[in-house]
């Protein structure tokens, strides 16, 4: 384990160490729900495995994507969002206002969310 991932917070979530309970867990993925909740419901979903983001990802990584967002599904299911639907963003960088450097989806929902985009 190198310095960045030994001082990443969610390299520590992931790991079980904190014991922060999650919402989900596969072979490679856990499913937590975010501290500051952006919607009713509001769940992180994370690799593992320390990736910074989706501009680090390749196709070697394609079975931890398929894995990301089967995760991000059944989590939405657990917390009865997938009738009323919801939304998977994922940030990337400075422009997007990334502030964990370890890849995150936000699966929010529980409530109408403002149409995003035009
Ligand atoms: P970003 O801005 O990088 O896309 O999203 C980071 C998200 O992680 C934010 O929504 C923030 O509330 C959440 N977050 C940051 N630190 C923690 C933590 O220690 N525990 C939990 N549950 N969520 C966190
Ligand atoms: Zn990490």
């Amino acid at each position: 384990v190198t310095a960045s991932q030994s001082d990443c917070i969610f390299c520590k979530i992931a790991s079980g160490d904190l014991g922060v309970p999650f919402v989900h867990e596969s072979a490679g993925t856990v499913a937590f729900l975010d501290q500051a909740p952006q919607a009713r419901e509001h769940i992180l979903v994370v690799p593992k495995q320390h990736i910074v983001s989706v501009d680090e990802l390749t196709r070697e990584n394609d079975e931890l994507l398929g894995e990301l967002f089967e995760t991000a599904r059944r989590a939405a299911v657990l917390r009865n969002m997938n009738a009323s639907g919801y939304r998977i963003v994922t940030n990337v960088g400075p422009d997007a206002g990334q502030t964990v450097f370890h890849m995150h989806l936000h699966v929010v929902g529980g409530e109408p969310l403002g149409h995003f985009g035009k």
